[in-house]
């Protein structure tokens, strides 16, 4: 058996952008990985930091959509249990968005799929900008976006989603010489009288439902 000092082989989160829980969880099975290889002392160290940087690797491109960078809907999934767990346990308020962005079809339809790519890169980045550290960021799929906003009731989420709304507005897209409008349809709900978290995501996207009937570019609450 291997006497191991993680210490001595912990990567830090400067090379991941993964949370710290995450990367506490990696180290965890990389040691229970390693203990059972007998590698020779001289190089121990290395190895073991090697494989531990190989695992982390693997595993931050497993939960990240490759377009934007942001979190993808597999890493929603458990994100989302986790976090509604939390809130229930300490009775803090939960916020869940849907953002969609308008009218996309056309939009590749009019100027390309790689101009489509380019608009989900840029709203990418907007969200980035636009939200707490705290708060988690996910492409769910084609041209929608979820974002968890940790201890956020329902009035509170909406100042962010509306600042949101307004800088994607606002947003100068431009794309081989061409200018593209894009707005986003948004539905929002909280943890307050709902039992499940999928209840919960079902909510916001009433909501976004309701977004998109009224006209678009706007926000709808459920509740
Ligand atoms: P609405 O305002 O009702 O949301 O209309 P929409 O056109 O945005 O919605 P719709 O669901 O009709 O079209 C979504 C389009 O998104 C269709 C699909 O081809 C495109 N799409 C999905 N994933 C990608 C991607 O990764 N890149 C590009 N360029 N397009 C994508
Ligand atoms: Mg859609
Ligand atoms: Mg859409």
């Amino acid at each position: 058996m291997i006497n191991l000092v993680m210490e001595d082989v912990k990567i830090t989160n400067t090379d991941f952008n993964i949370p710290s829980d995450v990367l506490d969880e990696i180290q965890l099975n990389i040691q229970n990985i390693i203990e059972s290889f007998d590698i020779p002392d001289s190089n121990k160290v290395d190895v073991i930091k090697k494989i531990n940087f190989m695992y982390t690797q693997t595993k931050q491109l497993s939960i990240t959509d490759a377009l934007t960078n942001l979190y993808n809907r597999r890493y929603f999934e458990t994100s989302f249990d986790r976090e509604f767990a939390r809130a229930k346990r300490y009775n803090s308020p939960l916020s869940i968005a849907v953002i969609d962005i308008d009218y996309f079809k056309k939009i590749n339809d009019t100027y390309g799929h790689s101009c489509g790519d380019y608009v989900l890169k840029e709203v990418g980045y907007l969200l980035m900008q636009n939200f707490r550290q705290t708060d988690i960021i996910f492409r769910y799929g084609g041209e929608e976006f979820v974002v968890i906003l940790t201890e956020t009731g329902l009035n509170e989420a909406k100042i962010p989603l509306e600042r949101l709304r307004k800088l994607i507005e606002d947003n100068l897209f431009s794309f081989k010489q061409n200018q593209i409008d894009v707005t986003v349809s948004i539905g929002v709900a909280s943890n307050s009288d709902v039992a499940e978290p999928l209840d919960m995501f079902d909510n916001a996207d009433k909501a976004l439902y309701e977004a998109k009937d009224e006209g678009r570019n706007c926000i709808r609450s459920f509740g």
